[in-house]
């Protein structure tokens, strides 16, 4: 079985495959094939994957408390305070809405005063998490991984040393080394930051309803969070350093930021907080410095919340002994994920200018798995992902922006077709269909390579997926406009894009179905 699944990546003939095994099992002077810093996305899939062709593995994952004493289980960062509570958070807080649509629709529902239970709410999630984090467990178990809960940290490059649960320091090698330690929330350096703020890792755990909150940074994390908070029926303020959602498209970029003024969430605008108080009243005082006027400001609420980015854990891992060099707070890799010694790797977050998002730590940790121990080629290829921001009407993108087509190809290289569109399940509750908007930038000649897909409405995720499959191999304009659509989707108006932005022609349709 191991030597079939091996033959399938590596393309080599089971000979050879046997004579590699035996040689490894030969030459075995480490305690194991393979230890894995860290239990989270990256570091199961790829010690999970090793342990499928027969390598010995080891994993460590350890979670070290937040300043406010939130903990959690194996699993890193998507499972326990990252993509599933998030999910769940934005389900909830559309689920609010969808009452209201409910009653539109004809449902005998009371839809007046309806109030989530946060404490109900948060239950459920942790319910879910804690059983994510059994079923990992089990599956490593059966899988053959060796799981240790402990922080590993460096010895020299073949060994990590860990203290067991009863304290007692220990020592184990190994011939490869994966760090996918992954990263944590930021906090500025600011008075009172660390003691009244918190981050996404308390608010999914949070036993407090969090009342009027400041998301403070407006990445995907604080537009999240604000969304699901204000879906929820608090009362979330953003405040935005420069610019929201630095990096993605510009146009989409502000029609998400009018989109969530609209539904009712303020943003502070070239804002930085100075300082965080705690009143008599139990409230927080945040003072903040408005660098467009250049005054002191201030504003009042129950929490605070850092959504100001994430630092790489490496402070812990002492890398110092390994030779292995860092940038910042990450770690550089070649297109092989290798660090600057050899057998060191490292996948996930920690790796220093890639996309922090999930499947890519999950390929990537998997594809080196591959090359390691089943002779696999095949590199990790970290362009054209995916990805969404889970706002009420979710935006979500695969390739390049307009201003990165532009940059690259030229303004008169490029075509926009675009267009606003009205999803069919609106009409009934009257929802606004204001933001619901699409484009596909592409080349201007020949059959009009698409670049990048950009779309905001339901179920952004969802639709953009297939299409990033489409882009990865090499979808045109004409191919997009050959291909029947599916009615009544929102997917759909991709196969209706005709208006480009160089035409000047409204791009408001008429009707759904013209
Ligand atoms: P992690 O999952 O962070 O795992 C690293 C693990 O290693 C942690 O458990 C850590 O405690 C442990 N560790 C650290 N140091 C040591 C050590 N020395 N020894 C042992 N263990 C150690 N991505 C998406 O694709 N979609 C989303 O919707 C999405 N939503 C997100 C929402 C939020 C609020 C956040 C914060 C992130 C979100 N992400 C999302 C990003 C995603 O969670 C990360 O990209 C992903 O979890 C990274 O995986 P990783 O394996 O690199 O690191
Ligand atoms: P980001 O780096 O995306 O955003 C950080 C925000 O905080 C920016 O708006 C930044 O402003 C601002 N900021 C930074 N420092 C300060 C400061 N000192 N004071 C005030 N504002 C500040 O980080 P996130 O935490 O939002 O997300 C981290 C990563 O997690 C993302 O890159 C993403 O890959 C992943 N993630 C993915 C999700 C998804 O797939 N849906 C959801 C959530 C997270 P400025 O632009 O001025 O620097």
């Amino acid at each position: 079985m191991l030597m079939f699944r091996a033959m399938r990546y590596s393309g080599l003939p089971r000979s050879v495959l046997l004579l590699r095994f035996a040689s490894s099992i030969v030459s075995r002077k480490h305690d194991y094939d393979l230890v894995v810093l860290g239990g989270g996305s990256g570091g199961l899939a790829c010690a999970k994957e090793a342990v499928e062709y027969g390598a010995r593995v080891l994993c460590f994952d350890y979670v070290k408390p937040t300043p406010a004493g939130t903990k959690w289980g194996v699993g890193g960062t998507c499972v326990n305070v990252g993509c599933i509570p998030k999910k769940l958070m934005h389900q909830a807080s559309l689920l609010g809405e969808a009452v209201h649509e409910a009653v539109a629709y004809g449902w005998n529902v009371n839809d007046r005063d309806i109030k989530p239970n946060w404490k109900k709410l948060i239950q459920s999630v942790q319910n879910h998490i804690k059983s994510v984090n059994w079923v990992t467990r089990v599956d490593l178990r059966d899988k053959q991984v060796e799981y240790v809960n402990s922080m590993g940290a460096f010895v020299d490059a073949h060994t990590i040393e860990y203290r067991t649960k009863q304290g007692e320091r220990k020592q184990l090698s190994a011939e490869n080394v994966v760090i996918a330690v992954g990263g944590r929330p930021r906090y500025p350096l600011i008075p009172g930051a660390i003691e009244f703020g918190i981050t996404s890792d308390d608010i999914f755990s949070y036993e407090t309803e969090p009342g009027r909150t400041l998301v403070v940074g407006a990445g995907y994390v604080g537009l999240e969070c604000a969304c699901f908070l204000k879906g929820l029926g608090y009362e979330p303020t953003v405040m935005v350093r420069s610019i929201v959602l630095r990096g993605f498209d510009r146009q989409m970029s502000e029609l998400l930021a009018a989109m969530m003024t609209d539904r009712g969430i303020p943003f502070l605008n070239t804002c930085i907080p100075t300082a965080v108080q705690r009143q008599a009243n139990g409230s927080l005082l945040v003072k903040y410095l408005n660098t467009t006027t250049q005054k002191e400001e201030s504003g009042v609420f129950d929490t605070v919340l850092w959504a100001i980015g994430r630092k790489g854990l490496t402070e812990d891992l002492n890398l110092v002994a390994a030779g292995v060099k860092t940038v910042n707070d990450k770690i550089a890799v070649d297109h092989t994920e290798a660090t600057n010694v050899p057998h060191i790797y490292a996948v996930g977050d920690i790796i220093y200018g890639r996309p922090e998002l999930t499947p890519v730590a999950i390929l990537s940790g998997r594809l080196l798995a591959r090359r390691l121990f089943a002779g696999s080629k095949q590199l990790m290829d970290y362009t054209d992902v995916a990805t969404t921001v889970f706002t009420p009407l979710e935006y979500s993108c695969v390739g390049m922006s307009e201003e990165m087509a532009i940059e690259k190809l030229g303004a008169e290289n490029i075509e926009v077709f675009h267009g606003y569109y009205k999803p069919t399940e609106f009409f009934i509750p009257q929802k606004s269909v204001r933001y619901c908007y699409l484009k596909a930038v592409a080349e201007v000649s020949g059959d009009q390579k698409i670049l990048g897909l950009h779309y905001m409405g339901p179920v952004a995720g969802e639709v953009i997926q297939g299409f990033a499959a489409a882009l990865k191999s090499g979808l045109t304009v004409k191919t997009l406009l050959n291909t029947v659509g599916i009615h009544p989707t929102t997917a759909e108006e991709f196969t209706r894009l005709s208006i480009t932005k160089r035409s000047g022609r409204d791009p408001t349709p008429a009707s759904c179905c013209s």
